[in-house]
């Protein structure tokens, strides 16, 4: 992923804030489109969407607030594989 700030967490490892994008290692944009360079985005390839994601939902005190992309969000976000649609099983015997 890429953000617009930095901050060292307790373990001294280094965390994405600010302005947080979804981004794979070895593309030069954001999944939303946005290019790491204009828009000034250090990239965290050791950091994970998932885990800003939960991050976020779980910010302890002092943890810099982040802002994740939306955009990111959605393209991200799991999709449905139809599994639990409406399936019953038809058992009769
Ligand atoms: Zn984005």
């Amino acid at each position: 992923m890429a953000a617009s700030s930095t901050w060292h967490d307790a373990d001294n490892v280094r965390q994405p804030s600010g302005d947080v994008h979804a981004w794979w290692p070895g593309t030069n944009q954001t999944v939303c489109g946005t290019p790491l360079s204009r828009a000034r985005l250090d990239r965290f390839p050791h950091v994970l969407w998932a885990d800003a994601v939960w991050t976020e939902g779980t910010a302890e005190p002092g943890t810099p607030i982040t802002a994740l992309c939306r955009r990111c969000g959605a393209a991200t976000r799991p999709r449905r594989t139809g599994a639990s649609h409406g399936r019953r099983s038809a058992r009769r015997t």
